[in-house]
């Protein structure tokens, strides 16, 4: 689903990702951990096609996103770390101009905008303008568009970061659903228990290279993901 062969990116002198190369498969929740200013957000920015890079190509479905923007996006969406919505756009119209531009059938729309906000108890506040939504609430209406369009590959920056308890557990529970179906997703957090419960594959990166990657069980060995992130850490 995602091919990331020897990623490299720099900015000016620094080196933000070096030679990174990682494969994501239909199916799986794939974690994506690494210290501040690892170059976590750099990859994902590069996956998704909103940053260019020096080196390495990235194939989202055997498409790469640099020859085939267009077609790579139609099939994935992505979060951004901060939800920078459009604040003077109400939240019922930013979702029906994400699915206007990821083509989403009039048919049915409404449905699955409702079925969507219900899960984050969001429906009664899609009337209101985003600049009147709290950072949660910009979180979970800019999860719902990431779900609205059924793309088959998630990116996801620090999804967790802002949301209250409820809107975690079901974040949890419907990227599950949605790898179970055959979607993979693909996100960072440093929430590191979170990630050992609900990844199937880790990877760690530091200082913009990977220096750890495979399953949750390989990974972690009979440690846990702290004590071995901890650890490569120190190294
Ligand atoms: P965090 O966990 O703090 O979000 P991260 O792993 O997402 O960090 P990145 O944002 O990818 O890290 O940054 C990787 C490196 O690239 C850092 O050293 C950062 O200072 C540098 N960097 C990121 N964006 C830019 C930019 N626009 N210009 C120059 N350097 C940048």
């Amino acid at each position: 689903m995602l091919t990331i062969n020897h990623l490299t990116k720099t900015y000016g002198d620094k080196k933000a990702v070096d030679d990174l190369s990682l494969c994501i498969n239909p199916g799986e929740i794939y974690g994506f951990i690494g210290h501040n200013g690892a170059g976590k957000t750099t990859t994902l920015k590069s996956i998704a096609g909103i940053l260019g890079f020096d080196e390495g190509e990235i194939l989202i479905n055997g498409k790469s996103i640099k020859d085939k923007p267009i077609e790579c996006k139609k099939e994935m969406a992505y979060i951004p770390d901060n939800p920078d919505l459009y604040e003077y756009m109400t939240g019922i119209k930013y979702l029906n101009f994400i699915a206007d531009i990821y083509g989403v059938p009039s048919e049915g729309r409404n449905d699955k905008i409702r079925k969507l906000s219900d899960i984050f108890g969001l429906t009664d506040d899609l009337g209101e303008a985003i600049a009147a939504y709290s950072h949660g609430m910009k979180q979970k209406l800019a999860i719902v568009s990431a779900w609205l369009h059924d793309p088959k590959l998630i990116i996801m920056d620090e999804p967790f970061v802002g949301l209250d308890p409820k809107a975690s557990h079901e974040l949890k529970t419907m990227m599950r659903e949605f790898c179970d179906k055959g979607g993979a997703i693909f996100f960072s957090t440093h929430v590191l228990e979170v990630a050992e419960k609900l990844c199937d594959k880790i990877a760690i990166i530091k200082n913009g290279q990977l220096i750890k990657s495979g399953t949750m069980e390989d990974v972690r060995g009979d440690d846990s993901l702290e004590e071995v992130f901890l650890e490569l850490e120190a190294e």
